[in-house]
């Protein structure tokens, strides 16, 4: 059995496992794909005292990192349960191939996804024009024209932030009104560089030479097909957590991302979480790496407290 088990092996799965092992205690790390999101993204240019990198470039290192200490990396393996130990007992982790991991402490972060649009061009044209991020993304805009999918806050969030950098940014919104909080929705029309489209569907995203050159919708009032010009597209219509297998088990919020406080402790004593996977504000590459941290060191604080063998 493990001292401690990292699920997921992305930075804030990385971070914990460096930590953890930093400690002299066994230590485990169990990944469906070594590395995380950072492997889908092209230009990182946020993550303090590394000005450049991309994501596979992040990804290896994260994983060469970790492999300086005595870690046990298990990768290309899938938790599909987690049973908690009760009190001084180990908690069980099972995987999809139906081995079972035992560990004294468990330390979740299995992050997130963004919701697609599942259009045609989407897939084509992520990373060349298509993009999810705006605090990582938006400075590569600059003084172009843009759109935002999505009417909710973090659509409005995005939109705002990218006016202040872009040369203009159009909102679509599926529905006939948005749904951001209204002091947010005051800010975006007072913006002259942003113009908001409601009722419309997003039907394509369109590019030529390998980049994105527009974008078509349906407009719901009438049927019919518009379409825009522009030169990216941030699609802004939710980020799921990797948590569907823990639901029943550990709270989480009603967005799905497992419930922590400061400490990352989870509502289940002995098991932790760090990353996009969690409630912690903003997910970001550089927080989750903190996240990580942080929930390591209190699983070591939580062993050296705790009577399991
Ligand atoms: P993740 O990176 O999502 O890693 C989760 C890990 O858990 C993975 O190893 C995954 O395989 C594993 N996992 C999931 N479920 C299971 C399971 N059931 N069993 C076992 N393993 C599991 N952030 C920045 O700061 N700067 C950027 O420039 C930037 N650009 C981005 C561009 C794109 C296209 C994307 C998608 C994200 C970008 N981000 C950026 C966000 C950043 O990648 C995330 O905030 C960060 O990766 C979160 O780290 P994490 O460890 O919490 O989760």
């Amino acid at each position: 059995p493990f001292d401690v088990l990292v699920v997921g092996g992305g930075p804030a799965g990385a971070a914990a496992a460096v930590y953890a092992a930093r400690k002299g205690i066994r230590t485990g790390v169990l990944a469906e794909r070594f590395g995380g999101q950072v492997m889908d993204t092209l230009a990182i240019e946020n993550l303090i005292s590394v000005p450049h990198t991309d994501g596979p470039k992040l990804g290896r290192a994260l994983e060469e990192h970790v492999k300086e200490y005595a870690v046990e990396i298990m990768n290309l393996q899938k938790a599909e349960a987690l049973v908690p130990g009760g009190a001084g007992g180990y908690h069980a982790v099972r995987l999809g191939n139906g081995a079972v991991l035992k560990a004294k402490a468990v330390i979740l972060a299995t992050g997130a996804r963004w919701r697609e649009l599942n259009v045609p061009g989407e897939q084509e044209y992520r990373g060349k024009g298509v993009a999810y991020c705006p605090h990582c993304d938006g400075p590569l805009f600059k003084g172009k024209h843009v759109a935002v999918v999505g009417g909710g806050n973090s659509g409005v969030e995005a939109a705002i932030d990218l006016a202040g950098i872009v040369g203009h940014v159009t909102l679509l919104e599926f529905g006939d009104a948005l749904r951001a909080d209204a002091v947010l929705q005051n800010k975006l029309h007072s913006l002259a560089n942003v113009t908001v489209i409601k009722s419309a569907q997003t039907t394509e995203v369109t590019g030529a030479d390998g980049k994105v050159n527009g974008l078509a919708y349906t407009d719901r009032t009438t049927g019919q097909s518009q379409h825009i010009a522009l030169e990216g597209v941030f699609v802004q219509i939710g980020l799921l957590p990797n948590t569907d297998w823990l639901k029943g088990t550990i709270e989480l919020s009603r967005f799905g991302e497992i419930v922590i406080d400061a400490r990352g402790q989870t509502s289940v004593p002995g098991v932790f979480a760090a990353g996009d996977c969690t409630t912690v504000p903003y997910k970001q590459i550089i927080i989750a790496m903190g996240a990580g941290a942080t929930a390591s060191l209190a699983a070591f604080d939580h062993l050296i407290r705790s009577s399991a063998p």
